[in-house]
Order: structure tokens, then sequence, then C-alpha cells
């Protein structure tokens, strides 16, 4: 970690302030191209946590009852100065995460489509009315907000995923305290800044960082009300656990391992072009990363065509014109996935693209890891098994396509798959039989827009309901049944009547 004084300093953002935290323990924001110390952020401590919790409850009061319309505004606004200051927030993106800064935008644009969405609460949290359930009695539910709700995400969406959240919770009338990734949470800083600036009120979005301790703080804390976590299986499953014991509501999009289907009859172009986008692009840091083709029949001999277009693609640093695959997102995930590669070889897959060591001039102390293909791939193997989260493409064979897709259900994760075919019977058949969350027919591998909500299956997600679209709804809401009768002023009152009714 840097003590230097002249590096600037992440702050906590508490009541409407963006205040410096008192805490001994410090990271370092790098960038992973250069290993520059962009920032430092700051461990919270419990006592910052617990008034963190206390602004957002005491701004509850008044905020649950603010008019809808009025919070409907502050998302109009809100998208509005997200959209003024897209390269600006990008830069600072690319610069703390790597990615490139066309694919910087489109993780801020993925977010900005969520608070379109939030500005239209009005129609969205809409309770039912039955007339007339008995005589002269109407049934009615209102969606109410649950209070404090907390936000945990990780490092790959610096800016989409906390959107994901602090908009849709806030806009159904809760207050909200956020626990960004601390390898990259000064983009996430800006997008708090922007929303304060669109009118969010002192105390309804707080923002802690911090680790483990921060986290289980969040877990455990008698005032939270509900938890959204996206991230890794491993802390997803503990979140999940630790804060539902604890009596909140949990959701957890947890960790992925991709497969996608061709068959023989794809149009092989697309196809190839659409593996290595969604393989390489982004380094492979993103849950929807395509890490497993399966190559049906025929389609087993177009692995030189994949080799040859992945070689297309350029390694180089984010900030570079022209950059296709940029940087992992710290040493530590460097030797992971370098690690990762070793073993693949040492197992016996056949690496027959290694992206190893690239050179990239200038830019030599990045933590660089070019597309690698492993043919030849296994279920026992440790590339299979792990998510590797890093520009690694392990392709498989199948005879037939319920082969496929009896490896793909078998697999513990169920994010994210797709198929490349022409024939519309095969991908209905596919799109019937595959229990995976997201399924993309000729598209890698779709993240849904916000009217519809982000889902999984089985190791990818914990909880019933997803975030963003009319599920989140639902999640950040606590339904109210109200069953009304009004007594006419002349209405004779009958015998106590002792049985179930109305
Ligand atoms: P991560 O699980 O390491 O971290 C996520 C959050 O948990 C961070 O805020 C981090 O500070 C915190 N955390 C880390 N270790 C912890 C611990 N031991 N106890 C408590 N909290 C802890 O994930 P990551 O590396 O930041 O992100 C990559 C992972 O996220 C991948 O597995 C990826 O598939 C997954 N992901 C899933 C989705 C989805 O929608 N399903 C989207 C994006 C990323």
């Amino acid at each position: 970690m840097t003590t230097s004084s002249s590096i600037p300093t992440v702050k906590l953002l508490i009541d409407g302030e963006f205040i410096e935290s008192t805490t001994q323990d410090w990271r370092d924001v790098v960038n992973p191209a250069t290993q520059e110390v962009l920032a430092r952020v700051p461990f919270a401590t419990a006592e910052e946590i617990d008034r963190a919790v206390a602004s957002g409850q005491k701004a509850f009061k008044t905020w649950r009852k603010t008019p809808i319309g009025a919070r409907a505004r502050i998302f109009l606004k809100y998208q509005q100065l997200i959209r003024e200051n897209m390269k600006e927030l990008a830069a600072i993106l690319t610069a703390e995460q790597g990615k490139t800064l066309a694919d910087a935008e489109g993780d801020v644009f993925r977010g900005l489509e969520v608070v379109e969405h939030a500005a239209g609460i009005g129609n969205l949290q809409l309770g039912e009315l039955a007339n007339n359930v008995a005589a002269g009695v109407d049934t009615y539910t209102l969606l109410q907000p649950l209070g404090v709700c907390a936000g945990i995400t990780p490092f790959n969406f610096p800016a989409m995923i906390p959107l994901w959240m602090f908009p849709m919770a806030i806009a159904t009338g809760n207050t909200f305290v956020l626990k960004p990734s601390e390898q990259d949470p000064m983009v996430t800083m800006r997008l708090c800044e922007l929303a304060l600036e669109a009118g969010v009120p002192p105390g309804v979005l707080n923002v802690v960082h911090g680790g483990p301790d921060v986290v289980n703080a969040i877990c455990d804390h008698p005032d939270i009300k509900a938890v959204s976590f996206v991230g890794s299986t491993k802390v997803g499953t503990h979140v999940y656990n630790r804060a539902s014991q604890a009596g909140k509501r949990v959701q957890c999009m947890m960790g992925a391992k991709n497969h996608a289907i061709v068959l023989p009859d794809a149009h092989k172009e697309q196809t190839l072009n659409n593996l290595a986008g969604a393989a390489f692009g982004a380094a492979g840091q993103r849950c929807m990363a395509l890490s497993v083709v399966v190559l049906v029949g025929e389609a087993q001999a177009w692995i030189p065509d994949l080799v040859a277009k992945a070689q297309t693609l350029k390694v180089n640093a984010g900030v570079e014109a022209g950059t296709d695959v940029g940087p992992l997102v710290s040493c530590a995930a460097l030797d992971r996935v370098s690690g990762l590669i070793e073993r693949g070889v040492r197992e016996g897959a056949k690496l027959e693209l290694d992206g190893r060591n690239p050179s990239v001039s200038g830019y030599e102390k990045g933590n660089f890891v070019g597309p690698t293909i492993f043919s030849g791939v296994t279920r026992e193997m440790s590339i299979y098994q792990e998510e590797i989260f890093g520009p690694v493409l392990c392709v498989m064979a199948a005879a037939t396509m319920d082969e496929a897709i009896a490896l793909i259900n078998a697999n513990p994760n169920g994010n994210g798959t797709a198929i490349f075919t022409r024939s519309g019977a095969a991908a209905r058949h596919f799109q019937e039989e595959i229990d995976v969350g997201q399924v993309g027919i000729n598209v890698p591998i779709p993240v849904p827009v916000p009217m519809f909500s982000f889902t999984g299956s089985r190791a990818s997600k914990l909880g019933d309901l997803g975030p963003y679209g009319k599920q989140v709804v639902q999640f950040y809401t606590q339904t109210k049944t109200i069953t009304e009768r009004w007594f006419d002023e002349n209405e004779v009152g009958g015998p106590v009547n002792t049985t179930i009714n109305l």
C-alpha cells in the first residue's frame, strides 16, 4: 500500500456529505495497465457503517412519503447528467478497471438504461384492486418500501452494477447503503456525486467502502432490511446465508461458466466473430463472458478459423485506440489466470493459442493476457471446473446437440448460454431444455434490458427475485393487502358472527 499524501483518497458518502474516513486500513486503487496508484480507498470503521445506516434510517422517514412524481423526476435529471458526463465516467472507469474506453461507455450505458427505467417508476410500483370480493368489500394491495437497503458490487462492472441497484431501490421509496468494489470505486463515486446533483436528498444514498468486515457488518446490521449482492459464488453464498440468518431479504447474482453450442449449420463468419468477441472482450472479465464453446459434429473442424479470428484481436491498454483486449484488473488476477492456463497444459488440454506474456509496447508493467484457446477440454480439468475470469476459451466437442445440452445442464453454473444455428427447431428445442438463466439464440450472451430482470439458475443465483425490471420492484417493496368495507350511516348491525368470513 502507498502512503504518499499526494495521492487522492476515496471518500465515504454519509448523510449527503463526502467525508474522509478515520480508518487506519487503506488499499490502493491501481491502474491495471501501468500500476500507477490512482487513489487510496478506506476500509470503513464499524462506527462509520453505523452512521451510514442511521442516516439512511432518518432519511427514510420523509423519503418514503415523497410523491412518486418527485422521485421519478430525480431520475429523469440523473439520466441526463450521466449522458452529459459519459466521456469522463468512461475515462475514470478505464483508468481503474482496464477495459477499453468503448467498453467502459457500454458499462455506463447499460446502467443508464436502468436509471431511465427508474424514471418510469410511476408505472411500475402499482398495486392491484379487486372490487366486491364480498358484498360491499374491496381488496387492494400497496407496494411499500422496506427501509434501508444495501448493495455489494463486484469489480467488473463498476458503473452498471451499482446502477442496477440504488436507482431502483431509491425510486421505490427506500434509502440505500452501497459498498462498491474496493478495486475500482472511483467511477462509482462519480456516479454517486451525479446522483446527489440530480436531487437525491441527504441520507437517501450512502456509500461505505471496505472488504469482508464491512460486508459482514452489512449482513448483520439489524436496521438493514434487504441486501443485493453481485459477485463470485463463494462470497455470494456466504452473503446469502449470513444476511438471511439476520432476517433480511437477499438476492445474490453470482459466478458463471457460460457455454455456447455451435451447430454445423450456423452462419460461420458471424458465429466466429461473436464467439471471439464474447470470449475475449473485456479480457473475459464479464459474468456473461463466453468461456466454453461446444462444437457439435462437423463444426469441430472450425477450430483453426476460431484461432485465426482470435489472433486478429489487439491487446493493449484500454485508453489506446483500436484496443480489443485490455489488461486484467490486478496482478493477483494475472497470476491466477496464468496459473490456470499452466494447469490446463499440465492436465492435458491442447493449447491452441497461448496468450501469456504478450508484448505491449509502452505498457510493459500491465496485467495483460492475450486471447487463449484450449481444445480437447474435458469435464475433469481445472480450466473447465473453475471460473477463469480471463480471456481463456475452452473448446469441447459433442456428437449431438442433446449431448451438448446435457453437458451444460450438468455444470454447476447457470448464468448464461447461447446457441448458434440456422435451425429454428433446434433453437427452440435448446430454449426448452436448457436450465440456464440468460439464453441467447445467435446472440452471445445477452444481458437483459431493464424491462426484464437479470436471472440465473443453480449456483449462479440465490434468492427468488432478480435485479432491476419488474422483479426488483417486488424485491424492494413489501406487499400490504388491504380489505375494506364502509358502513352506510343507516346500516343495521346483525348478530355477532364467529365463523370465518369477510
Ligand atoms: P467478489 O465476490 O470477489 O467480490 C464481490 C464483492 O464482495 C466486493 O464488493 C468485495 O469487496 C466483496 N468481498 C470479496 N471477498 C469477500 C469476502 N471474503 N467476504 C465478504 N465480502 C467479500 O467478486 P469480484 O471478483 O469483484 O467479481 C467477479 C465475480 O462476480 C465473478 O465470479 C463474476 O461471475 C461475478 N459476477 C456475476 C454477475 C451476475 O450478474 N451473475 C455480474 C458480474 C459479476
